[in-house]
């Protein structure tokens, strides 16, 4: 069982954090109470916010020196290990504020906050959302204008003011904030600023900033959401992250190519990247958490079990596919970076893949983590009370399909994709091409029937259809003279972005595929491998029929979950499953026992 943990252990953690960990894992075991210092109490320090935050950066500032004497130059667990076991008050600060900061900013730049930031003098938070524009980031509405080798930083309007940022309510001391800049007169786009917002010792907000907690929501009991107003607020030119677009003292603007504008973007994707795996291991907490409440029930056979065990193996195998296919995304970031540093021409093709990728592994991820998550509570007998735990990490995962992207926003990346494959081949003389390049397998044959022996094809086949299909209803709409704006927002959009839905679920079976092909096989993995492929193709029996993929009794048969199983091994697969990852409140992921961490004040 421990080698599947290890597995996922393995596929989740970068090298640099897994010996950071084990070192610390090491250390622990020796002397747990030395490392109480560790032990946060984000809801205590709201309510007593100013001595909290002094004594939970201290705390913090202790842990990082630890680690920076075993491993000199910047450590990793601290900001880790918010990502890890919750969705921490400072996890902005390291997953939104400085990553932004290390993409956009020169040099110097990332020196000079990276060093404030990682001594604990400041801590910041990522405000790009606005009142009036979410998803629609050209329609920002905060200026910034240049004047005297600074800007000037104004919100001109109630839809302006920022809302929802995390930190912004009680912590942030400075924030990253999307602003319309204008130098001497001229527009130059949307721009990334460091913003001072809260003088670091008081945490008063400065002259001319309006800001403050957004106030009771659902979930992310322990972020800090807030507003923000900026007044006629001067910061000093450096302030804007001129790694691509750059202003000097006169107001003079340099800007990089598009080319290089796109990679420093792309660079940022890591962070959807890494996303996926955190949605997919709360998905996996909460199932856990489902298991283990419902699980001596199941033994007794003292309620009706079968669908309640489909319904967790269904939600565990998602989880994981999410996990192990990831591994392949990750891989190809990491090929995207070396591919930039090499001047390699192959660049582009694979950033489009990163980004193509990662965001259908984003929305699937959020919206698989959401239903997870509501199922649990539907299947423990006393999910709906916050003594479950249930609830509370439900709420915190139903916000997932909003931020960072908009899921139904993302997936149109990819309808758009869709539609300029079909249209590209559609003049005869061109070949699908990248991740749609499968497609190819299947454009001259009539006889659309699968060979049911090899599930890949099944769902290929099916992604296929329905997506030329949705195409072929788009195109015949503009040749009925309707606009590209008529048919893409009120007549295919639904189907546009399902289409896109499916051909996702079908590139995470595809990569997982992959990745246990190069990570070795074992039959365990295999098994969730093809559970995964029958879940989908069960899930989409009436049109894999539609299309004439397979008759009714080929898809009943080939569906059929049972057969994988027999006599009770469904419960020794489900806690195998279960075994892959920890518990929410003991957070054991990581092989250390939390609760002697005196979780008792967290609680
Ligand atoms: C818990 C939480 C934390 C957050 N943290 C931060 C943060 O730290 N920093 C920050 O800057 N922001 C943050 N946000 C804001 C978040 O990023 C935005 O809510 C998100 O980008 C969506 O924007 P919006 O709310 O304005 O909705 P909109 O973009 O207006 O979308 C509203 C609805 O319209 C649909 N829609 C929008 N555009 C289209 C389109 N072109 N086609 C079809 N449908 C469309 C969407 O699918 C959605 O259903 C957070 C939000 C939440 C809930």
């Amino acid at each position: 069982m421990d080698q599947f943990k290890n597995y996922i252990y393995n596929i989740l953690l970068e090298p640099s954090i897994k010996s950071e960990l084990e070192y610390f894992v090491q250390e622990f075991e020796k002397n747990p109470t030395a490392y109480d210092f560790l032990v946060d109490n984000p809801q205590g320090v709201q309510e007593n916010y100013k001595e909290g935050y002094i004594g939970l950066s201290q705390r913090y500032a202790k842990a990082q020196q630890m680690l920076k004497k075993k491993f000199p130059g910047n450590t990793h667990l601290i900001q880790f290990q918010h990502q890890l076991y919750e969705l921490g008050t400072f996890y902005l600060n390291w997953q939104a504020f400085l990553p932004t900061i290390q993409m956009l900013g020169t040099p110097e730049q990332v020196k000079h906050w990276q060093d404030l930031t990682f001594n604990y003098q400041i801590r910041g938070a990522y405000a790009q959302t606005e009142v009036g524009h979410g998803s629609d980031v050209q329609g920002l509405q905060t200026t910034a204008v240049f004047e005297n080798n600074s800007f000037i930083i104004n919100t001109p309007k109630a839809s302006a003011f920022k809302f929802w940022p995390g930190q912004l309510g009680i912590f942030a001391t400075h924030s990253v904030l999307q602003a319309r800049t204008t130098v001497n007169g001229k527009d130059i786009g949307i721009q990334t600023f460091v913003v001072p917002i809260r003088e670091p010792k008081t945490l008063k907000a400065l002259e001319g900033v309006d800001v403050g907690d957004i106030g009771p929501k659902l979930g992310f009991l322990r972020a800090d959401n807030g507003y923000l107003g900026l007044k006629n607020v001067r910061i000093d030119r450096n302030n804007m992250l001129m790694r691509y677009t750059k202003v000097d003292e006169s107001g003079q603007v340099t800007t990089s190519s598009k080319n290089a504008i796109k990679y420093g973007y792309g660079s940022m994707l890591n962070l959807r990247v890494g996303l996926v795996n955190v949605f997919s291991i709360f998905g996996l907490f909460t199932n856990n958490l489902a298991y283990y409440q419902v699980k001596p029930l199941l033994k007794t056979q003292s309620i009706e079990n079968e669908a309640i065990i489909f319904r967790l193996l269904r939600s565990y195998v998602v989880q994981y596919a999410q996990i192990i296919a990831n591994a392949q995304v990750k891989e190809m970031f990491t090929r995207f970076q070396n591919q930039l540093k090499a001047n390699d021409k192959q660049v582009n093709e694979t950033l489009q893949l990163v980004h193509l990728y990662s965001s259908q592994m984003k929305s699937i991820a959020g919206w698989e983590a959401v239903k997870t998550s509501r199922e649990a509570m539907q299947i423990a007998p006393f999910g709906h009370l916050n003594a479950s735990d249930l609830t509370i990490i439900y709420a915190d995962n139903v916000p997932f399909v909003t931020y960072e992207g908009d899921n139904n926003v993302l997936m149109q990346q990819t309808a758009q994709y869709l539609l300029k494959q079909f249209g590209k081949v559609s003049g005869g003389n061109a070949q699908f091409t990248g991740m749609a390049s499968y497609f190819n397998k299947y454009t001259q044959e009539n006889n659309q029937k699968a060979s049911f022996q090899n599930l890949e094809e099944v769902l290929e086949r099916l992604s296929y259809s329905f997506c030329k299909k949705t195409v072929e209803n788009f195109q015949n709409n503009l040749i009925n003279g309707h606009s590209i704006q008529t048919s893409w927002n009120e007549l295919n959009q639904c189907e546009l972005i399902k289409a896109s839905v499916l051909f996702g679920y079908t590139n995470i079976y595809k990569q997982m595929g992959a990745q246990i092909k190069s990570s070795g096989y074992s039959l365990e993995l295999l098994k969730i491998h093809k559970l995964f492929g029958l879940f989908l193709i069960l899930e989409n029996r009436t049109t894999i029929i539609s299309f004439g993929i397979a008759d009714f009794k080929q898809v009943e048969i080939l569906a059929e979950i049972d057969q994988q199983f027999s006599g009770n091994n469904k419960l020794e697969f489900l806690d195998y499953l279960a075994n892959g990852v920890g518990m929410y409140r003991q957070r054991n992921f990581i092989n250390i026992d939390w609760d002697k961490l005196n979780l008792k004040a967290r609680l």
